[in-house]
């Protein structure tokens, strides 16, 4: 049956009618990089390296152990960030370490597809971006992909100190975005960290598993 197959627009649903801001996650929701994700681990070991004084191998057995623990007390991946604070590492000396040993630049390219898809999208929406990635790496993954000027506020760990799931920035946003936020459409690929927090805010949300979802939103909206 072919028709079974055809996907409806969620737009199309009363309760998504009346959304007037849509807020992103930036990280494996606007792009995907596989070599620019193990970059992060492999920055995020040598800093507990470093910081602990143990060798490669103890440092890998640490991180994967501390990871499974948080993901089991948590329920969801726990980011690096997260990680690293468990180990009584801030986040501050994960963001330097990171902007010292990692350029976005070397993994990711301009994505003008994702450009068109955020115009389009920006034409009759908000837009804002909530990452837990700090703010130096976030402006430059942004400027790389080429979609900076379209969020209309873009909220980091850098100015808050805070990382998802803390569901006080859902709230943040929309208040930075002057929008309720029943009228906000959360968009991310992690459920425990994007969108159960958006949920508990009043938030729609919108699963991404792959960037060509957020294209199925300017398709959804076009159509
Ligand atoms: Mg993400």
């Amino acid at each position: 049956m072919r028709n079974a197959e055809v996907q409806t627009s969620p737009f199309d649903q009363p309760e998504w009618r009346d959304i007037q801001a849509l807020i992103f996650d930036m990280d494996d929701t606007l792009y995907t990089s596989p070599e620019l994700k193990r970059a992060y681990r492999q920055a995020a070991c040598t800093l507990i390296a470093e910081v602990k004084g143990i060798d490669r191998l103890e440092t890998e057995d640490l991180y994967h152990r501390t990871r499974t623990l948080l993901a089991a007390r948590c329920g969801y991946p726990p980011s690096n960030t997260l990680i690293l604070h468990e180990l009584g590492i801030a986040w501050e000396a994960w963001r330097d370490q990171t902007i010292r040993t990692i350029d976005p630049g070397s993994f990711l390219r301009q994505d003008p597809e994702l450009m068109t898809t955020l115009s389009v999208l920006s034409r009759r929406y908000r837009l804002g971006l909530l990452t837990n990635n700090h703010r130096v790496h976030t402006d430059r993954i942004l400027e790389i992909l080429g979609v900076g000027p379209f969020f209309q506020a873009i909220l980091t760990v850098s100015e808050t100190g805070k990382t998802k799931p803390d569901p006080t920035l859902c709230s943040t946003m929309a208040c930075l975005l002057d929008v309720l936020p029943e009228k906000c459409l959360a968009i991310g690929d992690e459920e425990g960290i994007d969108l159960i927090p958006a949920r508990a805010t009043g938030m729609k949300t919108y699963h991404v598993r792959h960037v060509s979802d957020v294209h199925r939103l300017r398709e959804w909206f076009t159509n």
